[in-house]
This record gives C-alpha cells, sequence and structure tokens, in this order.
C-alpha cells in the first residue's frame, strides 16, 4: 500500500485500474502455446511510489492471486522489513512475465520465463510503470535486472542503484532473487552486498517518507 495518491492523479488511478482489469483477463501466453493456464498476479495502487518487478509470479500464486506471496515473497519481505518497509507499505508489486511458467525442467526452481513471453507480456509493464510513475523500482532477479537495468552480474550491482531515463527517471536498485534455489548468497561477500542494497533501499525509503512531494 503506497501514500495518499497526490493530487491530479485521478485519472490515471482510472487507468490503472482498467489496465489491472484487461492484465487479469489476459491468455496471450495460453493463445500461442506457451501456458496450459493463465492466472496473471499482480497487486498495487496508483499512489505507490515503490514499485517491485520480480521475474514471475510462483506456483503458490496460483492460489492466493498476490503477488511474492510464497515462500520466496515471504523472503522478499524480511528483506524489506530490513530496509524499513513494513507489512503496511508494501510497495507496487509485479513481474516481467505475470503467469506462473512452470516448473525448470532441471527440478530446481521455477522455469525462467522465454523471451517470447517476455515479449508478449512487456506492454503490460510499461503501461503500468507509465501510469503508476514509481520513484524507486526494485529489481528482483536477474530476468528483472536484464530487462530494466541491462546487461550486468549481480556481484557487479548489488548494492548500487542508478536512474533510469527511460523508466520516466524512477530510481533502480537491484535485488537477487530470494528464492532459496539461488545459491548467490551462500557466497559472504554477496550477502554483504545484499546488506548494502537494503541498507541503500532503506535510505531512498525514509528520503521518500519525509518528501510528500512527487516527480
Ligand atoms: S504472462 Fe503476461 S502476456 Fe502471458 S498470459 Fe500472462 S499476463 Fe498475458
Amino acid at each position: 500500500m503506497g501514500l495518499s495518491p497526490p493530487a491530479g492523479r485521478a485519472v490515471d488511478a482510472v487507468k490503472l485500474t482498467r489496465l489491472q482489469a484487461r492484465i487479469r483477463a489476459c491468455t496471450r501466453c495460453v493463445a500461442a502455446g506457451y501456458l496450459d493456464r493463465a492466472v496473471p498476479v499482480l497487486d498495487g495502487d496508483i499512489g505507490d511510489r515503490v514499485m517491485i518487478v520480480g521475474q514471475a509470479p510462483g506456483v503458490v500464486e496460483l492460489t492466493t492471486r498476490m503477488p511474492f506471496s510464497g515462500r520466496a515473497g515471504a523472503e522478499l519481505r524480511r528483506w524489506l522489513a530490513r530496509a524499513g518497509i513494513g507489512e503496511h507499505d508494501l510497495p507496487y508489486r509485479t513481474s516481467i512475465t505475470k503467469c506462473f511458467p512452470g516448473k525448470a525442467a532441471t527440478g530446481s526452481g521455477d522455469r525462467r520465463p522465454s523471451p517470447a513471453e517476455v515479449a508478449l507480456c512487456a506492454p503490460w509493464l510499461e503501461t503500468e510503470i507509465r501510469l503508476v510513475r514509481p520513484e524507486i523500482i526494485i529489481l528482483v532477479g536477474t530476468l528483472a535486472i536484464e530487462r530494466l537495468w541491462g546487461p550486468a552480474r549481480l556481484g557487479d550491482i548489488v548494492g548500487r542503484s542508478k536512474r533510469s531515463a527511460a523508466l520516466g527517471g524512477a530510481l533502480l536498485i537491484p535485488l537477487p532473487h530470494p528464492s532459496g534455489a539461488s545459491r548467490w548468497l551462500n557466497d559472504p561477500a554477496n550477502r554483504a552486498r545484499l546488506d548494502r542494497g537494503l541498507t541503500l533501499l532503506g535510505t531512498r525509503w525514509r528520503g521518500l517518507q519525509s518528501d510528500t512531494g512527487r516527480r
């Protein structure tokens, strides 16, 4: 849940509600033969000044219909709490593709959506960002990072941030995927990078709390 929507955003709020209804009714990947079943999952309001973009929902979200409600989501919420973002402040939550892609063929973790699925879903995310105009976008996992930050190694960018002119000037803050399937956090140096990323997020979050203005 975000801060109160700024004045003059009523039209965008209506557009966002309509957009979310269209996304939740989307079956493009079923029609194209990539998915057996489409259950698009996202949640958030026009007043959200922070947006989280993950890879895709997991199997738990098929039932709950709420983003980041599985085990990885619980870990992500613990990370957000470390940055001072509590359950009542949950940001806008969406993903690169919005339907559970199925399990990976390796049996470990979820299948990474194909470039074709990413391309089919991309217009939804672009419009969400354009309407919500988040001031901070948290990129969770390598697919979201590749799409919105650009090619980069996790170890080179977690703990850093940069502004994106293409995304309305939003500050991008990359984080690793919180799934237990990722071994990246087994390395103490990477856990230190995550600490720096969460400290950075907390600093920027507190800045938003004290600044009621908006771009
Ligand atoms: S992943 Fe995106 S494009 Fe594909 S069916 Fe779901 S909402 Fe539609």
